[in-house]
């Protein structure tokens, strides 16, 4: 085997649109050995936690893990697993390319956008204290005798750091990503207007950095809410967005929706020497087991994996299938037909199948 890879197949649809995009990435022909595993609510039945040490081992050990998306129970029960493994493994930076496809159904053409999120810190730090407990009171305390603002005593709290480190660290990523894929302009995304202290630092650093790339990228910076009209109207004035972590998430899920939707919109993250693959979207619960759900996000996220690899031919190859087939628009599923009731849509496997007939 040339490569070993973590691959964690997740829950809800996870199950089904990893096996489609493991199918695929072997009919590249590009050996691999997979080290599987669960994590989630299976792995707290199994393990009594749902990201058992194990999973974090092996993405150490070999470097490059491939997972489906995992299910994160809403307002109590565990924290999100994808969250946890990105803060163990310190995978930075979360890139999810959004480019339109030939034959997907959407609003919007020639969309070819690159979203480049903060991974690290922001209010996904998990650092939270619950309405009524003695820690909630005392950080109330303690920022009520440091602020003129008062915080009512029956709130709750989510701490929002921003760090200059992690600032300049994805900013920086983002621009040398660009340099690398001939990107003509990053955009920093930001409320600093509102938030000086966090996103006005996160500007700040981002005008720094973007100083030392002056006369080779363009650079500019937009508030995240106009930010998000105009990727609805026009959507071709954006090449590569910097953004902190919550609005990256946002504006992905808005990104996925302008090159026609989820089942589209494929994603990597990615640390210092080592990178896990998943699509933007999660488990939609309510397809599990279906076998109904695109298999592309995935798919095209194996293809990010392969590129990242090395494996730039393989790449090419299933990618190339990719797009023929949903083009071609005969063997998909139901998102990628204009009537989501269309008759004709195929099964997750189905597309799967035909994406590997046409390697062939
Ligand atoms: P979701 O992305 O799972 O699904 C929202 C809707 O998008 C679905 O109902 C479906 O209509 C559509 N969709 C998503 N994936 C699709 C696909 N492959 N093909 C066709 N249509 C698709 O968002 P949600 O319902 O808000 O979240 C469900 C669960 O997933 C939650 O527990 C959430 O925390 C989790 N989640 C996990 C990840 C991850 O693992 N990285 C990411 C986001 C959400």
């Amino acid at each position: 085997m040339k490569y070993t890879v973590t691959l964690i197949p997740g829950d809800g649809i996870g199950l089904e649109v990893s096996l489609a995009a493991k199918r695929c990435i072997e009919a590249t022909g590009v050996l691999i050995q997979w080290e599987e595993f669960i994590a989630g609510e299976a792995a707290i039945k199994k393990y009594g936690k749902p990201l058992p040490d194990e999973v974090i081992e092996s993405v150490k050990k070999n470097k490059v893990a491939i997972k489906g998306p995992i299910v994160t129970p809403v307002g109590t029960g565990f924290r999100s697993v994808n969250v946890e493994l990105r803060h163990a493994l310190d995978l930075y930076a979360c890139l999810r390319p959004a480019r339109s496809m030939e034959g997907v159904p959407s609003a919007f053409k020639n969309v070819d956008l690159v979203i480049v999120r903060e991974n690290s810190e922001d209010l996904y730090m998990g650092i939270e204290f619950q309405e009524g407990s003695g820690q909630a009171k005392k950080v109330i305390d303690t920022v009520n005798a440091l602020s003129l603002k008062k915080i009512r005593p029956d709130s709750g709290i989510s701490i929002k750091p921003i760090s200059r480190f992690a600032s300049r660290r994805i900013v920086k990523f983002a621009f040398e990503y660009a340099l690398k894929n001939n990107r003509k302009k990053v955009t920093a995304v930001h409320k600093a207007n509102i938030m000086k202290h966090t996103d006005g630092l996160f500007l700040e650093v981002a005008r720094e950095v973007a100083g030392e790339y002056a006369g080779r990228i363009e650079f500019n910076d937009a508030i995240v809410d106009n930010l998000s009209m105009q990727l609805v109207t026009k959507p071709q004035n954006f090449d590569v967005l910097v953004l902190p972590n919550l609005y990256g998430d946002i504006i992905s899920d808005l990104c996925a929706g302008l090159i026609g939707g989820l089942g589209v919109a494929p994603g990597a993250n990615i640390g210092d020497g080592i990178a896990l693959f998943e699509p933007v979207h999660g488990s939609a619960p309510k397809y599990t087991g279906m076998n109904k759900v695109n298999p592309t996000a995935t798919i095209l996220s194996g293809v990010l994996m392969l590129k990242y690899l090395g494996e730039e031919k393989a790449a090419a190859k299933l990618e190339a299938a990719v797009k023929d087939i949903i083009k071609e628009g005969k063997f998909v599923t139901y998102d990628l037909k204009i009537d989501r009731n269309d008759p004709s849509a195929v099964s997750t496997s189905a597309m799967a199948d035909a994406i590997i007939k046409r390697m062939k």
